[in-house]
């Protein structure tokens, strides 16, 4: 399968369009990251509700696309104003101090408890959603738990604890759901003492490399990295997820958006590499190419991604 993660805000008619003419099979909905992630989550939970936006991802689906939705939830998923109350659901920075910054402690079960219980309502609600699902940790260096306990565990062990038990949950109301384990900055490596339930499977987001190679052209700790990942986590709905199309990435996440040129050869030859790693599913970002890139620039085009079988 594949697939392009756009904004919600961004998507259009012409981008479902586009999407269907590159014969892309989904359409990922991404709302934007960083600190406020939970805050633009709630925008997109509020307009997933609206007319607009029911009748374009409808439109999208009368085209023969899937709808997934990708996002960084931490924040989400363990309600910020709740640190009053009960700091304690929250992590410990490396100075030993309980913050609210940034996700939450995975070692206490009521933390657990209620984060599980948010995410089978946040599955619940997605409108017309595969049963596919991306609920990423919040996203900035080192903000896992340092909590005696928590320090048990590495930053991958922690992400798996949680989805761990986030899927058992949502799997009690959609019994075939399936959770990404995020392999992506804090978490790029497999964990290590925890190990995935049946369902979980890996997302590999190559962030950190030299977006002007192609995704063959990585040192080989790189490549045994994602050989381990594969191996920890099983080829099955294995999932690379890219930035060949990330013009968010290239416009240093600020608007307006820059010039993008696609570079086909460098996807194509990307795209070839990881069919041949084993990775089953294969998506990039395709942000900051909506309407107002279009007013700037015209249209950025799009080729046919052979992406898939
Ligand atoms: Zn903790």
């Amino acid at each position: 399968m594949t697939s392009l993660l756009i904004h919600p805000e961004e998507i259009s008619k012409k981008w479902i369009d586009r999407l269907v003419e590159s014969k892309i099979d989904c359409l990922g909905i991404h709302p934007v990251g960083g600190y406020r992630a939970h805050i633009n989550l709630e925008v997109m939970l509020k307009d997933m509700k609206t007319e607009k936006f029911r009748n374009l991802l409808d439109y999208a689906l009368e085209k023969g696309l899937r709808i997934e939705y990708e996002m960084h939830c931490g924040s989400y998923l363990m309600p910020r104003d709740l640190f009053d109350t009960h700091p304690e659901y929250f992590r410990m920075n490396e100075e030993g101090t309980r913050t609210s910054d940034m996700n939450f402690c995975v070692s206490n079960k009521g933390a657990l408890k209620l984060v599980a219980k948010r995410a089978r309502e946040l599955a619940n609600s997605l409108y017309k959603s595969t049963h596919n699902f991306y609920f990423w940790l919040d996203d900035k260096k080192d903000s896992h738990c340092h909590c005696p306990e928590c320090s048990k565990y590495s930053a991958s062990d922690q992400q798996m604890i949680v989805m761990n038990e986030i899927l058992k949950e949502i799997q009690k109301d959609i019994p075939d759901a399936k959770l990404a384990y995020l392999a992506y900055f804090n978490t790029s490596l497999p964990p290590k003492k925890i190990r995935p339930d049946k369902g979980i499977f890996v997302e590999y987001a190559p962030m950190e490399r030299d977006m002007k190679k192609p995704s063959s052209d990585v040192p080989d700790k790189e490549k045994e990295l994602q050989a381990d990942l594969l191996n920890t986590f099983g080829k099955t709905d294995s999932k690379v997820l890219e930035y060949w199309y990330d013009n968010s990435m290239f416009s240093n996440w600020t608007k307006p958006p820059k010039k993008y040129v696609p570079d086909f050869d460098l996807i194509s030859k990307s795209v070839d590499y990881y069919k041949s790693a084993g990775f089953e599913n294969i998506s990039s970002f395709a942000c900051y190419l909506g309407e107002d890139y279009e007013e700037l620039y015209g249209d950025f085009g799009l080729p046919v991604l052979e992406f898939g079988e």
